[in-house]
Parts: structure tokens; C-alpha cells; sequence
């Protein structure tokens, strides 16, 4: 396994094209905005090598019987799945940011039980690829992007009929040797802290658009690939000399980016699927869920971290013995661990796959990302409650700073007895960094939109939910007898 700063060199030497407010960056690694969100990933390797934390940050591979970092690992068993989610609260809670690295463990699952059933069904080859490829990936600890989101242009119309064909990524040339692809993929988290990237279709295809069937992985610097590194809400403040307090949370972050693919060369040994359209749904549904039952990890070590913040303000503030705000605090707590109860209960009712790797209770998962498009915008609700319009109000690093200005801003915004004002400062800058700023990118929209929409698990869960054997058990209980 690499170590943190193993992983770093490991970046320095990606020729990534990344652009960033209209600039290109130079030096991805080192750039002030760019490197919260590395630290992120960075602490996915760190953790792995501390002793404390192996059981949960390291696992033994299916594939080569080593230890590897378990952001590579293909699940073995349902305990492998609750493991998932454990370390998933433990990232959230160090980093209080998204750590990334989970896209690419949730593809590769999805990749491994998929490739094998079309396999079985059409005699490709593309489980062999994956194995092959993803070997190598455990033997180096590489990180991986998992890309599937397509721009999909119109949503009224299907891939194939789009009026810009390039709107869903596709193939546009087939080789004896490989596919060359054109597209794009949006919202690509932790693309620039990525080695590599695994590409899938984005929905369920049917026959005529064999070429949108396309799933494969590629290097992140590979040729034609480029990077749009997204706006996060207060992001220009990481550009700021010296800043740290106004940061709220200086040394961590998450990112996402629109990656174009511009004429990109696939050798066939890095394809895995390519126009089995029957397969398409599968691979999406499976990516999904996985990806549905991390969030019911990571997103509650962040909440953890945001109500530890919530009841510090409320201490700094004089109020913390305040009924109301007792009560806000067992009711963020109530969400939170709800949150955690689905990621644990899908996991625990997780079964194996044809292939051998273990996949989760796909209704439950779909219940507990569902619940994440909820509950983490009821938590920052009481968050800004319980910390103050103070949060919004407040004075900044700059005037902290000035020597006249300073004792004013000490005196007049001192909270409770023996409590510094600077402290206070902090903790409001971090509830507002997890409610309002960079992080409630991860916290908030990401609840709502990352990993599907509410209606996309609303449709799974509906899928999922056989009602036919409900109207049976009511039936029976009713004494309804007879045909009707
Ligand atoms: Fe991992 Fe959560 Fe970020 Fe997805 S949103 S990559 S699960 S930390």
C-alpha cells in the first residue's frame, strides 16, 4: 500500500489538463485551491497505515490474497459491506469533507458482478479485462474516479436521439485495437486527485444505441481527457493570504469537475462493455446502489463533525444548558444516526453475486440515500439555529488581524466566561463551511443530487418494493378469498 506521501509524488507525476477559473493549472497539487480536497483522498492512505484503524481501512484482496487499502477491496462477505460503511463515517469525521475515493471502490464492484453476467450471456471476455486491470490497481493503491454521469442534454429524449450525439459519451470509431470515445462526464468528484478512471453508461440503453453501451477504464492524464474544475461557494477564499479562520475547515475539501473526453483512444483490454445494451441498466443500478449505501457512511462522519460543532457553539455561546438547544442536538443526533442505521442494515442484508462479490440490499440502499436528500438539510437547519446569525454576520480574518480593529472584535464579540472569542470565531466559520461554504457543496447538494436524485431512488425503491405480495398478506389478513 502507498503511503500518504507516496500518493502525492504519485500526482506530481500525472500530466493532468485541469483548468480552473478560466486558468490552467499548472500544478495541481500545490494549487491553493486544489489542495484541501487532496488532503482529503491523502487521509484515505494515511489512515490506512496506522494500526488503529486497519481493521476497518485495510482488507484482505479476493484477487491476490495481499493486504490491500480497502478502497480497493471487491466485498467478500456481508461484514465487508458494514466495514465499508464504518470507515466511511471514520473518513467524514477526519476530513469533515468528501474523501473521494469511493466512487471509484462502488465502480469497480458494479464492474466486477457485471462483467461476469454478460459474460455468461453474450461470451465476451470483459470479467478477465476487469480482473487483470484491477489487480494491478490493488497492487499499486491506485485511486480511482468513477464516471457516469453524463450532460444528457434534453431529458425528454433518449441517448440516440439527442440533436447533439456527443451529449451522451459514445463511440465513435471502432478499432481492430480499441474504441476511440467522445463525451463528456459531469461532476466528476475527485477527478484531479485521480490515477485512473472508470467510465460506465449513465442509464438503462436499448437496441440502436450500442455505442453509448460503453464502459472502460483509462488514465486520468491519458490524451484528449481535460478537466473543468467546478465552483465551490466561497472557494476564492482559500486564495486569501494567510487564510485559515475564515477556511472554517483550512485542511480539507472535496471537488468535482465536467471532464471532457475528446476523441480518447481504449485499448480493448481496458474495455468492459462495448454494445451489450441489456447490460447497461445492470451496471448503472449496481454503481448506484453501492454508491447509495456510502452515504449512509461518509455523510454521517460529517453530520458527527457538524453537531460536535453545533453543541461547541452552543457552549461558546452561553446556552448550551438551554432545553431547546438540547433538544436541537438530540434531534440532529436521531437524524444522523438514522442515516447510519440504513447504511448498516443494507450492508448486513447484503447477498453475493454470481461472480462472488457481495452487493447490497439494493431497496434498502435506495431508502437510505433517500433519506440522505433529507435529513442533512433538517441537521444544518438546526446547525444555524442553535450557532447564530453571528455565523452570517461576523467580521473577517482581515479585521481579526488589525491591530485597532482586533480589541474591538475581542471585547464586543467575547460569548461565555473563559471562552476565547477567537474559538467562537472558529467554530461559526466551521458550522458555516458545512452549511454554507465550500463543504456544503459535499454536505448538501451532494445529499441531494450525488449518487442519483431523489426521484432516481424513488423509481428503484418502486421497482423494489413488491407490492403484489403486500396486497397478498392484506388480503389474507382481511379473509379476501376468491377470484376477482
Ligand atoms: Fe465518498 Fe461520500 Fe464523497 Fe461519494 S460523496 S465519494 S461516498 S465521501
Amino acid at each position: 500500500m502507498m503511503t500518504r506521501e507516496q500518493y502525492i509524488q504519485s500526482l506530481k507525476k500525472l500530466n493532468l489538463d485541469v483548468y480552473l477559473l478560466g486558468e490552467k493549472v499548472q500544478n495541481p497539487t500545490e494549487h491553493s485551491v486544489i489542495r484541501p480536497s487532496l488532503n482529503s483522498v491523502a487521509m484515505t492512505y494515511e489512515l490506512a497505515g496506522q494500526p488503529e484503524y486497519a481493521e476497518l481501512m485495510t482488507a484482505k484482496s479476493g484477487l491476490t490474497g495481499e493486504t490491500i487499502n480497502r478502497f480497493t477491496h471487491l466485498h467478500q462477505s456481508a461484514e465487508d459491506l458494514v466495514k465499508k460503511v464504518k470507515m466511511q463515517r471514520l473518513l467524514g469525521q477526519k476530513t469533515a469533507a468528501c474523501f473521494q475515493r469511493c466512487v471509484g471502490m462502488d465502480a469497480a464492484n458494479a464492474v466486477f458482478s457485471t462483467t461476469y453476467e454478460c459474460d455468461e450471456v453474450h461470451s465476451t471476455s470483459y470479467h478477465e479485462n476487469f480482473k487483470k486491470y484491477w489487480t494491478d490497481i490493488q497492487r499499486r493503491d491506485l485511486t480511482v474516479d468513477g464516471a457516469m454521469t453524463d450532460p444528457k442534454g434534453d431529458r425528454g429524449l433518449s441517448p440516440a436521439n439527442q440533436a447533439d450525439p456527443d451529449l451522451y459519451l459514445r463511440v465513435v470509431e471502432r478499432r481492430k485495437d480499441g474504441v476511440v470515445v467522445r463525451g463528456a462526464k459531469a461532476h466528476q468528484t475527485g477527478i484531479v486527485n485521480s490515477h485512473e478512471i472508470i467510465v460506465m453508461p449513465t442509464v438503462a440503453m436499448k437496441a440502436g444505441e450500442e455505442d453509448f453501451a460503453i464502459a472502460f477504464a483509462i488514465e486520468s492524464d491519458a490524451k484528449g481527457i481535460l478537466m473543468i474544475y467546478g465552483r465551490q461557494s466561497c472557494d476564492t477564499r482559500k486564495l486569501e493570504e494567510g487564510a485559515d479562520i475564515d477556511l472554517g475547515n483550512k485542511h480539507f475539501g472535496g471537488h468535482e469537475a465536467l471532464v471532457i473526453f475528446d476523441d480518447v483512444f481504449v485499448p480493448n483490454d481496458r474495455i468492459f462493455l462495448n454494445g451489450e445494451v441489456d447490460f447497461a441498466g445492470m451496471l448503472v443500478e449496481r454503481f448506484a446502489s453501492y454508491h447509495r449505501q456510502s452515504y449512509g457512511g461518509c455523510k454521517v462522519g460529517v453530520g458527527d463533525v457538524l453537531i460536535g460543532a453545533a453543541a461547541l457553539a452552543a457552549e461558546y455561546n452561553g446556552a448550551a444548558k438551554a432545553s431547546h438547544v438540547k433538544d436541537k442536538l438530540i434531534e440532529m443526533t436521531h437524524l444522523n444516526e438514522t442515516l447510519y442505521a440504513c447504511g448498516i442494515a443494507c450492508s448486513c442484508e447484503g447477498c453475493a453475486t454470481k461472480s462472488g462479490n457481495y452487493y447490497v440490499d439494493a431497496l434498502l440502499a435506495n431508502v437510505c440515500k433517500q433519506n440522505v436528500t433529507r435529513f442533512p438539510y433538517e441537521i444544518t437547519r438546526l446547525a444555524e439555529d442553535i450557532a447564530g446569525g453571528l455565523m452570517v454576520t461576523m467580521p473577517g480574518q482581515q479585521d481579526w488581524n488589525n491591530d485597532k480593529l482586533r480589541p474591538y472584535i475581542e471585547k464586543y464579540l467575547k460569548g461565555a466566561v473563559g471562552i476565547p472569542t477567537e474559538h467562537r470565531m472558529r467554530v461559526l466559520r466551521l458550522v458555516e463551511n458545512l452549511t454554507l461554504g465550500t463543504a456544503a457543496v459535499g454536505y448538501r447538494t451532494e445529499s441531494m443530487h450525488g449518487a442519483g436524485s431523489p426521484q432516481a431512488q424513488r423509481i428503484m425503491i418502486s421497482r423494489q418494493s413488491n407490492l403484489d405480495h403486500k396486497k397478498k398478506m392484506a388480503k389474507d389478513i382481511a379473509g379476501i378469498k376468491g377470484s376477482e
